[in-house]
């Protein structure tokens, strides 16, 4: 349920709406817009209690809403969530691309592709310490160490970092290296590793299981913002369909949608998308075109090379002429990179 305050309304007013809401064992979540404060309600309602709010000094209306996520619907919150990292903002006017390998592999190859991906543009580094792979006798990452030239990279060029935590236990580790956490694909529904990472005054890039619905990625990201961190940021990367020729099969579709049904930013991963590095630049550019806030794209010095992810991952130099699209694309999109 949400409750839509009158415009110019007292604090007073405001304060005797919670007391009423909190009396009745429910939670709120408070926005304060531009415009107008919301309360966002959660718990279980009565009816009558819902139809009397609506008489109190200072309400506008009550809408209930019917949609299973509350907090990252756009009922809730109709602006746009824009979320500050560094001296960037994710989810703004500007397109924010996020590159650099599947993996940390060593403090040589983590601070070339960072000076690189900084020239051509990026302002965020991607690349993984921990890493989620199928076979438990695949490279399973640098661990700390791999957080550390990370966090090294950063200060040499002044990138901001993301990678990915998969682990409880691991989280208070991974967010003193990190700006962005990143949750992956496979631990989308690992909702202990949800409320974990809700903890932290960071940002959660939220990527979508493989075989989630939206719905069900949505009400990820609700665990994440209703466990105390507003700060989400959603990631299609890909989804499981009969088609075997690409890695996966990207549904861009997804980017309008969830624009419509929430208020979050959504970036597009083509890389694990389309598992092939010759797709990735048309798909990076559709991508914008279909209204992402943002890209998360693999760049390897030498993809032949890549201890994880090689055949999806792109040259610095092809990064470049991605680069090179996207300032010609987001213009047209009324955004820039
Ligand atoms: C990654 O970003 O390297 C990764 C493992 O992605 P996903 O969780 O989407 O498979
Ligand atoms: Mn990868």
């Amino acid at each position: 349920m949400i409750v839509v305050m009158q415009k110019g309304v007292s604090e007073k007013d405001i304060q005797a709406v919670k007391d009423r809401l909190t009396a009745n064992g429910l939670i709120i979540h408070e926005s304060r817009g531009i415009e107008k404060t919301i309360l966002g309600v959660v718990g279980d309602k009565t009816h009558s209690l819902l139809q009397n709010l609506e008489t109190l000094p200072g309400v506008e209306k009550v809408i209930s809403i019917l949609s299973p996520y509350k907090l990252a619907s756009r009922e809730f919150q109709a602006e746009d969530t824009v979320i500050k990292v560094g001296d960037s903002l994710i989810g703004g006017q500007e397109i924010q691309v996020m590159a650099g390998p599947c993996a940390v592999e060593s403090k040589e190859q983590l601070l070339l592709v960072a000076e690189e991906v900084k020239k051509q543009g990026a302002r965020f580094l991607r690349g993984g310490a921990f890493k989620p792979r199928t076979s438990p006798y695949a490279f399973q990452g640098l661990e700390e160490q791999g957080l550390a030239f990370l966090a090294e990279a950063r200060e040499k060029t002044g990138l901001s970092v993301i990678t990915e935590v998969m682990d409880t236990r691991k989280v208070e580790m991974v967010a003193n290296y990190a700006d962005i956490l990143q949750i992956g694909a496979r631990n989308m529904q690992n909702f202990p590793l949800l409320k974990e990472v809700a903890k932290f005054d960071k940002p959660v890039l939220l990527k979508r299981g493989l075989n989630s619905t939206i719905e069900e990625w949505i009400m990820a990201a609700e665990y994440i913002i209703s466990s105390g961190n507003p700060q989400v940021i959603l990631c299609e990367r890909g989804i499981r369909t009969f088609e075997t020729y690409t890695r996966n099969t990207l549904d861009l579709s997804a980017v309008p949608v969830l624009k419509h049904l929430t208020h979050l930013p959504v970036i597009v991963d083509p890389s694990h998308a389309i598992g092939k590095w010759r797709f990735v630049q048309p798909m990076a550019r559709a991508a914008v075109a279909a209204g992402a806030d943002g890209l998360l794209i693999e760049v390897h010095p030498e993809p032949s090379q890549a201890v994880c992810d090689g055949p999806q991952s792109i040259t610095p130099e092809r990064f470049g002429t991605v680069m090179a699209d996207l300032r010609k694309i987001a213009p047209v999109m009324g955004r820039s990179v």
